[in-house]
């Protein structure tokens, strides 16, 4: 059963295009490809694609990746500037390249020696400091009629950030994991927390543990609060898909709004696409989850 999920309002255009993707008969990793394509281009969209948010020195730096549930192949770019689309650079990491993560300068080489077209220079466009958002990645999955899985996700990363640093969105295990024997998950929130856990390859466990695919997500968002102690949670918020196409989200987001229709969402907002149970693209919102007290962490 063909079925689709991705992070943010703005993941609802990516979830569309990936189900249309689907129905030309092409596979998972070109419907994760086309769907994050199109808000990587969408110039209203502020923390994805050319259109995204800044590092300190004005210039944006994209992270992208994309992972096959088939093959267990892998292709990444980090921290690289002036090319867009770049989950599609990263497809070519996984399709064309025989290494899995390629970063900065390098990225961008790679790029233009695999046909993609440098982009201007938008250096200091615009001051990071404004933007309604300081991140949100794009992450989306996708499985075909047959079981098949991909994930990938595409994003500028944090604001401000330090030019070179990448997040948890690039990172195996961190940003995405995808096993077509088990699942999918995606992350998105404050990459350089996220990492610490593993959050995508942890949630895969789980499902692979037998838990149903909300009782993971949330399993995750409890792991990290007791861990670290509820006061001290950071911006999280994780997607995930079962072998069956079913979908789960959890987080802490407390609200989002939306850039381009300015709905605020009273959580975290995310898109899905069912073929049976939800065959209209629509948004849900997943409220903050109610974290562990206090006196539970382990010190
Ligand atoms: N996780 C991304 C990063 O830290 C940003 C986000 O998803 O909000 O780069």
């Amino acid at each position: 059963m063909a079925a689709s999920i991705g992070t943010w309002s703005f993941g609802l255009a990516a979830v569309e295009a990936a189900s249309r993707t689907l129905e030309t008969g092409k596979d998972v990793v070109s419907a994760v490809e086309e769907g994050i394509n199109i808000v990587e281009t969408d110039e209203s969209v502020t923390s994805v694609g050319l259109s995204g948010l800044p590092n300190s020195s004005g210039e944006v730096e994209l992270d992208a990746a994309i992972m096959d549930g088939y093959s267990l192949r892998f292709g990444a770019v980090a921290a690289m500037k002036r090319i867009d689309r770049p989950i599609s650079v990263a497809r070519k990491v996984l399709e064309e390249s025989p290494h899995s993560l390629i970063v900065g300068e390098g990225a961008t080489q790679f790029a233009l020696q695999h046909g993609f077209t440098l982009q201007p220079d938008r250096s200091e466009a615009k001051p990071s400091s404004e933007e309604s958002h300081c991140h949100d990645t794009m992450s989306l999955i996708v499985m075909d009629k047959k079981g098949n899985l991909a994930v990938g996700v595409s994003t500028s990363g944090a604001a401000n950030k330090h030019p070179g640093r990448v997040g948890d969105s690039p990172l195996p295990g961190s940003g995405l994991y995808v096993d077509n024997k088990v699942g999918a998950a995606a992350a998105t929130g404050d990459g350089d927390d996220i990492m610490k856990f593993c959050c995508s390859f942890q949630i895969v466990q789980y499902l692979k543990q037998g838990l149903d695919v909300q009782s993971a997500c949330d399993k995750i968002i409890d792991d990290i609060a007791e861990r670290i102690g509820a006061e001290n949670m950071f911006e999280v918020a994780v997607i995930a898909m079962d072998t069956k196409g079913r979908y789960g989200a959890a987080g802490t987001v407390k609200s989002f709004t939306d850039d381009k229709s300015s709905i605020q969402y009273p959580g975290f907002p995310y898109a899905v696409w069912h073929q049976e149970t939800e065959p209209l693209p629509k948004i849900l919102v997943q409220p903050p989850k109610d974290l562990l007290p206090k006196d539970t962490r382990i010190t």
